[in-house]
């Protein structure tokens, strides 16, 4: 799994060629059709530079709300950079502060103040 911290750095656009076949059928088509926004979603939220802080929240709100609603999950390289509290964007050094402490990474929202411990996989180093 991916220990490394922050994602603003390396191995983004890795998930970008994937090439699925495509299915026309309805009940394929609305899944697909929410997939595809959370691809759009997590474009914006990968690359957090210069834009706006409103936009950003509202797209990780968006993204929270799409994957709860159509069960497909948020974005996994984004899940532990939205809030828990008040789903905005977690940006460390910006709206978040981020520790790590014998392999836990201790986040902390500036937005709504919420703390998450999240542990980290130990690499052998
Ligand atoms: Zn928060």
């Amino acid at each position: 799994m991916i220990s490394s911290l922050g994602w603003q750095g390396s191995g983004i656009d890795v998930a970008k060629k994937r090439s699925t076949r495509r299915s026309h059928s309805l009940r394929a088509g609305r899944k697909n059709a929410a997939l595809t926004a959370r691809e759009d979603l997590y474009s914006i939220l990968s690359s957090p530079r210069g834009r706006p802080k409103q936009m950003l929240d509202a797209a990780a709100q968006q993204m929270w709300r799409l994957g709860t609603r159509h069960r497909i999950g948020i974005h996994p390289d984004t899940k532990h950079w939205i809030c828990r509290g008040c789903k905005s964007l977690m940006r460390p050094g910006v709206s978040a502060t981020v520790r790590i402490r014998e392999s836990v990474r201790i986040s902390t929202c500036l937005n709504c103040g919420r703390i998450r411990r999240f542990i980290l996989a130990k690499e052998g180093r």
